[in-house]
């Protein structure tokens, strides 16, 4: 009796000395992507499984270089970041190790993830006009847009940055590279003014008359619209929206997404928190804090500016297809002179 005692002692100290251990978890993120509101997602994932999260936020460049000056010691064990320019980029360069994860393949289409990274929101690349400029049957597909009657009317940010060079892959993979060079060139050819700024900046100009029609992601319209100061609200005022491509191809549609480090000193915790991040509840959450949508069907977003853009016909394309072309689409703007 005594020596059973004993071991169920032994054991229930045993038991404590594993929790003890789990409770020690740790998970190295990497993040490029910086939203306030994914905060919350880390305190919640480490509230259910114990894991507590140490995260570096740097710009994609610095923290692709840094793991790879950290080699096999590097501590990382997930990178997060936007844009499947930038997630192809971190995979060429070697980073990835296969995600392996059978709730993830189940949850995420298989045209939003590739065997190295996973995509947990999406976001359109929209066309946005002043009508008192253009016409809007003159800006309905991305295409539309090099067409010589809207010269001086285009504002765009530079064409070395991964959303365009990411919409010129997609156009690569539907029109071909031949196609996509001339599109550049007549795009290039409309512009009203040198590429400069970012994507609300392009908005902006053309609320002020500044161009007739620009490119810009989802949730930056959607940002001006929930935003309460005057001055956003006045831009919005000025701004028709349009999904492109609704009769051809459908709109061009890019994501945030994550993969897991290759030499990942976490790996289990790393799977952990991927699958975390499909589940219904933080999908919700990490998209809806940009204004972006979840991948996972089952998730739903209550956002007043997502329902008033309404529905769209989004681009079917396989993620990993699209940013298998981005190295080209890069090099066809350089040749078309979009700096
Ligand atoms: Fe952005």
């Amino acid at each position: 009796m005594i020596r059973l005692q004993h071991k169920l002692a032994l054991g229930v100290a045993l038991l404590g000395a594993v929790a003890a251990v789990q409770a020690q978890s740790v998970l190295n993120i990497y993040s490029a992507r910086h939203y306030q509101t994914d905060e919350a997602l880390y305190a919640d994932f480490t509230k259910q499984t114990g894991i507590k999260i140490n995260r570096i936020d740097g710009k994609e460049e610095e923290l692709v270089e840094r793991i790879k000056n950290e080699g096999a010691s590097s501590p990382a064990d997930v990178l997060i970041t936007v844009d499947a320019s930038r997630l192809e980029i971190a995979d060429k360069a070697g980073l990835f190790q296969p995600v392996n994860s059978s709730v993830l393949e189940s949850r995420v289409p298989a045209t939003l993830r590739t065997p190295n990274w996973v995509a947990f929101s999406t976001r359109a690349r929209v066309i946005a006009y002043n009508k008192d400029a253009v016409k809007g049957e003159w800006v309905q597909t991305y295409e539309d847009l090099a067409n010589p009657r809207l010269k001086d009317q285009v504002c765009v940010r530079s064409g070395s940055h991964p959303y365009n060079v990411s919409l010129g892959a997609a156009m690569i993979a539907h029109n071909g590279e031949a196609k996509t060079e001339e599109w550049a060139r007549g795009l290039v050819a409309n512009f009203a003014r040198a590429p400069k700024g970012g994507d609300t900046d392009q908005l902006k100009a053309v609320a002020a008359g500044e161009c007739g029609v620009a490119i810009s992601n989802s949730y930056y319209v959607a940002r001006l619209m929930r935003s309460t100061k005057p001055e956003d609200q006045a831009v919005v005022s000025k701004l028709t929206v349009v999904w492109p491509n609704q009769k051809t191809s459908g709109t061009h549609i890019n994501v945030s997404g994550a993969g897991i480090i290759k030499s990942a000193p976490n790996r289990e915790s790393a799977v952990k928190f991927l699958e975390y991040l499909a589940s219904d509840s933080a999908q919700a959450h990490f998209a809806d804090g940009n204004n972006e949508w979840p991948v996972v069907k089952t998730a739903k977003v209550k956002n007043p500016a997502l329902e008033a853009l309404g529905d769209f016909k989004a681009d079917t394309l396989p993620i990993g297809k699209l940013a298998a072309t981005t190295v080209q689409a890069q090099k066809v703007y350089d040749r078309a002179g979009w700096r």
